[in-house]
């Protein structure tokens, strides 16, 4: 019987796995998070698209505001006498629509199944417009 470290609960609580997850301070490629803050699910599903991504050296790439993308050197390209990085970005998309997935999309991937917020919504019948107003505002409406 021991206490874990990342949850707080009992061993007894967790799978072998989970344990291990909890107890793994490698930082995911994927979303840059220790595995700690991963899910059992979560951090299979992140370790698979990382699998499947071409082997290479990883290269932390800045895209616009989001956080870094893990991008994978696969070759030198040449352009105008500058040694360029061909640069393929390692990316979750979504299993439905084949987009890809934004930041909230990828951290939620096991609630979500791997699928996009706009699927995912499709998919389990949340389409009405009532879903996009914000919490706080519908509940202003109801008094
Ligand atoms: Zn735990
Ligand atoms: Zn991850
Ligand atoms: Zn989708």
């Amino acid at each position: 019987m021991s206490i874990c470290k990342t949850c707080y609960k009992d061993s007894k609580y967790h799978t072998k796995q989970l344990w291990e997850i909890h107890h793994r301070e490698k930082i995911c490629t994927l979303c840059g998070k220790p595995g700690s803050s991963h899910s059992e699910r979560l951090w299979e599903m992140h370790s698979l698209i990382v699998r499947k991504a071409p082997r290479g050296i990883i290269w932390p790439l800045k895209i616009g505001f989001g956080r870094d993308v893990p991008t994978v050197i696969v070759g030198v390209c040449v352009w105008k006498n500058q040694s360029l990085k061909d640069l393929k970005p390692i990316y979750m998309e979504c299993q439905n629509c084949k987009l890809y997935l934004g930041d909230s999309e990828v951290d939620l991937a096991d609630v979500l199944d791997g699928v996009c917020l706009k699927c995912f919504r499709e998919l389990t019948n949340q389409t009405h417009p009532w879903y996009d107003i914000p919490s706080t505002i519908k509940q202003v409406n109801k008094q």
